[in-house]
């Protein structure tokens, strides 16, 4: 909390309702050194006194505290702000996301392809070239199930007819038809099936 700007807000307010400092002390039940060192910014008005001093000078706490009058519209504006910063964050943690997204994709169809080829082709017992495509496959399965399910969440699915951007479910994602990242799936708000294109953001809706 900024002393002096309380301070200097309180000598302000003092004076607009009129009032010297010891007019006001006297209300308050307590000496004008105490005003004038809140004033000065020496100290801060004691807890128990401060919303009787509020109502004196006509204003709440929260105005004291910031030592400022916050008006309604200052709160829209300060809330909007965190909101556009949050949204910020949520698109930067989503495009990290997606990139996460094709490496494990790549990853999993390289260990999978890597089982097969040194299965197919190196000398070793059946039994271990079946462990070895087998084990390939687990790996390669539970990777693309984690891409899978980084696709559903990150971002948003837009709706080809009506533009809705939403998250979709996991089954409706891992069974969709798809092209890249593009999916054949049906619009939870306009029930069409169309093409839907992932996007990062959740649009002006
Ligand atoms: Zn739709």
């Amino acid at each position: 909390m900024d002393q002096i700007k309380i301070g200097r807000f309180i000598a302000e307010c003092r004076k607009k309702n009129g009032l010297t400092q010891m007019q006001l002390a006297e209300q308050l039940n307590i000496t004008d050194r105490a005003v004038s060192k809140w004033e000065t910014g020496r100290s801060l008005p004691d807890s128990s006194i401060m919303l009787e001093l509020c109502h004196i000078l006509n204003i709440n706490v929260n105005d004291l505290l910031n030592g400022e009058v916050i008006t309604v519209e200052h709160y829209n504006e300060k809330n909007e702000q965190l909101l556009v910063e949050l949204a910020k964050q949520k698109e930067e943690a989503d495009k990290r996301l997606l990139a996460l997204e094709v490496l494990i994709g790549v990853l999993s169809i390289i260990i999978l392809l890597g089982a097969v080829f040194s299965a197919s082709f190196l000398p070793m017992r059946d039994w271990v070239r079946i462990c070895i495509i087998l084990a390939g496959f687990a790996v390669s399965l539970v990777g693309i199930g984690y891409a899978i399910r980084i696709e559903q969440t990150a971002g948003y699915y837009e709706c080809a007819k009506c533009r809705h951007r939403y998250v979709p479910t996991y089954n409706s994602v891992l069974w969709a038809m798809h092209m890249g990242r593009t999916r054949y799936m049906r619009c939870p708000k306009c029930g069409q099936k169309s093409w839907q294109k992932k996007v990062i953001g959740k649009g002006n809706e």
